[in-house]
């Protein structure tokens, strides 16, 4: 498993938002986080990423415990983030941009270039400064970002958001380059039939608990399943 999450509990100040979560997520597949809103799902992300530190249990990466490490150091280890709002510095160009991220790494498996070509409009935006971009561009750039950390692990957090329909087919064309590459990830969604297109396996969310987990398929082609868990048809 390239993570597992063990039974996490994680708060904010006293209230309780996640309870005895797990999950594990095996190398070079695609997992989906699904659930509603407020159900969670950011939680868990910040959780494995040690931006609001879980309570009690573990989050193992790549078969070492990461749970009480300093942020920087578990994406240091080598897991990616691409977050809702992409958190891009707006007044630095999109080179500049990926510089930074590829200084902050360790390993350099992706330089910045073969970063950039893994979506072919990105290499004409290189000198644009982030904040002229489109949406869509700038989930591109917070992709390649991810990619210049040469992650074995990329989290996802509602990539589909606000993006148009062929921008949303290019993201998720991209998660299973990635695939190919080796890479993992773990993609949050509440559109459950956008991120079952392209994940292995899945868990549902709801109030903070993990109420299913397995195989995307068998949610993908089980309609009275999808709609008992999620509301959704
Ligand atoms: P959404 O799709 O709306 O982001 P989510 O499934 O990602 O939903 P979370 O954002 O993880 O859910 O929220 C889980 C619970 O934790 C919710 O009840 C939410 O109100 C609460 N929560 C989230 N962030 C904070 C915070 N900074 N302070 C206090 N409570 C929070």
């Amino acid at each position: 498993m390239i993570l597992e999450v063990d039974a996490i509990d994680t708060y904010y100040g006293e209230t309780q938002a996640l309870f005895g979560a797990s999950l594990a997520i095996a190398h070079a597949k695609v997992f989906a986080l699904l659930g509603p809103n407020g159900a969670g799902k950011t939680t868990m992300l910040r959780s494995i990423l040690g931006l609001t530190r879980p309570r009690r249990g573990a989050v193992r990466f790549d078969g070492r415990e990461v749970t009480r490490e300093p942020t920087h150091e578990i994406a240091r280890a080598g897991i990616g983030w691409v977050p809702d709002d992409r958190r891009l510095c707006p007044t630095l160009s999109v080179a500049r941009n990926l510089a930074i991220a590829q200084k902050r790494t360790r390993f350099r498996r992706w330089t910045v270039k073969e970063a950039s070509e893994i979506f072919s409009p990105l290499a004409y935006l290189m000198e644009r400064d982030c904040e002229n971009l489109s949406g869509g561009e700038m989930q591109m750039v917070a992709i390649a970002r991810a990619l210049v950390g040469s992650p074995g692990l990329v989290l996802f957090d509602e990539p589909s958001q606000g993006l148009a329909p062929k921008i949303v087919g290019d993201v998720l064309a991209t998660i299973t380059r990635m695939k190919q590459e080796g890479i993992a990830s773990l993609v949050v969604e509440q559109n459950a039939e956008i991120a079952l297109s392209v994940a292995d396996h899945a868990a549902v969310l709801d109030r903070g608990r993990i109420v299913w987990t397995g195989e995307a398929a068998a949610l993908r082609e089980d309609r009275g399943l999808r709609q008992r868990l999620l509301g959704v048809h």
